[in-house]
């Protein structure tokens, strides 16, 4: 096994002397997993300096160039699958199923990503100019500093330099300090194993509270050409306002509220296991987890009896565990949120179906019904992202789909039902970024659209982020003598 990377990474070299260091946790009990490199405004600059002056060469290298470094990479991180899987636990908290899952699923994404530079990259049009020819080609954009976070921190952090590098720009990165070895610093050993040119990829890491001070140089930086974020609403916003001043591109992939409809033909058994895994796996620690369930009043009972069997089942403690799935939440703050939440639902009125207890930080999958609309947990406007469900019945299909609506979120939706045109003629009005009809609202692929509308942002993952990451240049020739009005 590598030793942890605990240093910047700043032109294809990492730091020699780490500086001042902060430490990294283990959410289940505290322990230190690692000393980190605190960086700040002089390894931020370098960073940026460094992915402008690999911008051209990595621009101009030919696809097949390309696709051979994407292809490495891949094999690279499949070959240290048990070690990214250890190092996702004891940083992140992380269970195996999500964690051997995105190992799976970012190997997917460089394998993908290794065939994008053959896409074709423009159109050539038709002029009303006689004798010209006028052409729309991508450019990349230059470099594009990445803000990672720590849930999905392995996978989350491929897509933030994957989508970007594919189509020809450099990046800097940001990890989420909660997990800056997963999220950002191993990414950066297996690109520089596989042989990516220095300044292709560069890292900067920085202890707690110290985030924002990184931003600013990018913020100031005239070579950093897109934010590239993924996080919350909250840091969105903050974000947003001051890329607003800058003038600089943003690409925002933020949270969600997920609901699901359980239509009165679904298949019980099929919405149970859709609604347990959507809800609880990471411990409700991801943007697409489902928050609540509409089911249809006839088969409310049914279903939730057989829910909950399944939920009570799920075995929490040490990500580390065979066959533990819900392990600790992140942090404190987490733990408390999640606390309250459930706590205001009950005072308010709220049934308790299963789960509501803790030990330290796991703290036990909880589903609650007959929630009052007004209560935090039921209201729409806030992920718990924690391990909490609510249930709720009712009457008429329309009106489920209506208060599935009324959320600020636009991230996931997902309907169960025994009659798919059905499904599919309700899942074409959902404000969503993402609608599944018979599956999960948590769901991931490498090549699919992936990304939100309304409050859980903008941009699209798979070769989609063709979109997000070039802009178009028109180039005209003119053969003929040409016509001017003056
Ligand atoms: P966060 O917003 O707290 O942090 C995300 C990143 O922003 C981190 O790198 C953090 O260091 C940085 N940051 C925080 N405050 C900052 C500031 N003032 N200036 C500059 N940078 C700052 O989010 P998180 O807790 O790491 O991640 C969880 C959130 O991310 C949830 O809301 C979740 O739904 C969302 N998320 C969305 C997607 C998606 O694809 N849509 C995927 C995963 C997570």
């Amino acid at each position: 096994m590598n030793p942890l990377p605990n240093t910047h990474y700043v032109g294809g070299v990492w730091a020699e002397d780490v500086g001042p260091t902060f430490d990294v946790t283990n959410p289940l009990d505290d322990s230190v997993v690692a000393k980190v490199a605190a960086g700040g405004r002089p390894e931020a600059e370098a960073a940026v300096a460094a992915a402008q002056s690999a911008f051209p060469a990595w621009a101009n290298m030919t696809p097949g160039e390309r696709q051979l470094l994407f292809l490495r990479a891949a094999d690279i991180t499949e070959r240290r699958h048990d070690e990214i899987v250890h190092l996702l636990a004891v940083e992140a908290g992380t269970g195996r199923a999500f964690a051997s899952f995105q190992v799976k699923l970012s190997a997917n994404l460089l394998r993908q990503a290794a065939s994008w530079g053959y896409l074709p990259y423009g159109d050539l049009l038709r002029s009303d100019t006689p004798g010209r020819m006028a052409m729309a080609t991508r450019k990349p954009l230059g470099v594009v500093a990445g803000f990672t976070p720590w849930n999905g921190a392995f996978f989350l952090a491929w897509r933030t330099i994957v989508l970007p590098m594919a189509f020809g720009n450099t990046v800097v990165i940001k990890p989420s300090e909660l997990a800056p070895m997963s999220a950002g610093l191993v990414q950066a050993e297996i690109f520089h194993e596989a042989g990516f040119p220095p300044g292709t990829i560069n890292v900067i890491t920085h202890a707690p509270g110290d985030a924002a001070g990184i931003a600013d140089v990018f913020f100031e930086s005239p070579h950093v050409r897109c934010i590239n974020f993924t996080g919350s609403d909250r840091t969105a916003r903050i974000l947003g306002e001051r890329a607003g001043r800058a003038l600089k591109r943003t690409v925002f992939e933020l949270g969600g509220y997920n609901p699901m409809i359980v239509l009165e033909d679904a298949d019980l058994d099929h919405a149970a296991r859709a609604v347990n895994f959507g809800a609880f796996f990471h411990q409700g620690q991801i943007c697409m987890n489902t928050r609540k369930v509409y089911v249809a009043r006839t088969v409310h009972d049914d279903f939730v009896a057989r829910l909950a069997t399944r939920t009570a089942a799920l075995k929490s403690g040490d990500p580390l565990e065979a066959g533990v799935v819900i392990g600790p939440l992140i942090n404190y703050t987490a733990v408390e949120k999640t606390e309250a939440r459930i706590h205001e639902a009950l005072t308010a009125g709220a049934k308790l179906v299963t789960g509501g207890q803790r030990t330290g930080r796991v703290h036990a999958p909880t589903i609650l019904a007959d929630v009052p609309p007004g209560s935090p947990a039921a209201n729409g406007c806030d992920e718990t992202f924690g391990p909490l469900l609510v249930v709720e019945a009712f009457d008429d299909p329309e009106e489920a789909f209506a208060r599935a609506q009324n959320t600020p979120f636009g991230l996931s939706a997902a309907i169960m039902t025994g009659d798919a045109a059905r499904g599919l003629a309700m899942a074409q009005r959902f404000d969503t970024g993402i609608v599944h009809v018979n599956g999960s609202t948590m769901a991931g692929e490498a090549s699919l659209p992936n990304g939100g509308v309304k409050d859980s942002g903008w941009g699209r993952s798979g070769h989609y982020a063709v979109e997000d990451f070039t802009e178009i240049r028109l180039t005209t020739v003119t053969t003929g003598p040409g016509h001017y009005p003056f």
